[in-house]
C-alpha cells in the first residue's frame, strides 16, 4: 500500500511536470506564432514612413576660390544613367572606385592657380595652393578645401587598409588618402583626375 501510494505520488508528479512542459511548450509556440505574425505587420507599416531626403553640410567656394558660406543641402542624388553620362574613365572612377593609370590624367602635372571641384556635382574639393609634387602620377593635395567637403571612408578592397575619400555632397569616389604627406599636415590626398574639373582663379 506504501509504495503504491508513492507509485502515485511520483505518477503525479510526473503528471505535473508533464503538464507544466506542456503548457510551457504552448506558451512558446504562441509566442513565436505571435511574434511571426506581428513581425509582417511591422515591416507592412515601414513604407508608409518616407524617409527624410538626405542633407548634408557643405563650404561654398567661389571661382575665385573665396570662402563664401556653410550650407546644409539635400545630398546630390543621380540615376544610374546619369552617372553614364560622364566622359572617359570617370563613370568607373567616380561610381565604382576604379583608379586612373598613374600619369594619365590629366591634372597630375597642372600648375595653374585654381580651384577643383567634383565632376559630379562641383562641390568644391581642393585648392591649387594645397597641391604639391607626389611623383606619383596622380593629382596630391595635403588637404580638401574643407573638411567638410569630402568624406572619409574606410576602404578593404585589394588586401590593403586604406582610406577612401569621395565628394560630400554626391558620393563620387575621389581616390585615397594617406598619412606620407608634406608638411603642415603630412597628409596626401591622392586623386584622380577624372574625378575632378579645374577652374582656373578668374
Ligand atoms: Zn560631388
Amino acid at each position: 500500500m506504501f509504495d503504491s501510494n508513492r507509485d502515485t505520488t511520483n505518477e503525479g508528479s510526473t503528471d505535473v511536470r508533464r503538464r507544466v512542459f506542456l503548457a510551457t511548450a504552448a506558451a512558446t509556440v504562441a509566442g513565436l506564432a505571435l511574434w511571426q505574425w506581428r513581425k509582417p505587420s511591422v515591416l507592412e507599416a515601414a513604407p508608409a514612413v518616407l524617409p527624410e531626403p538626405k542633407e548634408v553640410t557643405i563650404v561654398v567656394f567661389s571661382d575665385a576660390g573665396q570662402r563664401l558660406k556653410i550650407e546644409r543641402i539635400p545630398k546630390v542624388v543621380k540615376t544610374e544613367d546619369e552617372w553614364r553620362k560622364l566622359s572617359g574613365n570617370a563613370f568607373d572612377i567616380t561610381r565604382h572606385a576604379d583608379t586612373e593609370i598613374a600619369y594619365s590624367g590629366k591634372y597630375w602635372n597642372l600648375h595653374d592657380k585654381g580651384i577643383y571641384r567634383c565632376i559630379g556635382c562641383d562641390n568644391a574639393l581642393f585648392d591649387s595652393a594645397t597641391k604639391f609634387e607626389s611623383g606619383t602620377g596622380w593629382p596630391s593635395f595635403w588637404a580638401p578645401i574643407a573638411a567638410e567637403n569630402v568624406t572619409e571612408i574606410r576602404d578593404t578592397t585589394f588586401g590593403m587598409v586604406r582610406t577612401a575619400v569621395a565628394c560630400t555632397e554626391c558620393d563620387a569616389h575621389l581616390g585615397h588618402v594617406f598619412d606620407d604627406g608634406p608638411d603642415p599636415t603630412h597628409l596626401r590626398y591622392c586623386m584622380n583626375s577624372a574625378s575632378l574639373r579645374f577652374v582656373k582663379y578668374v
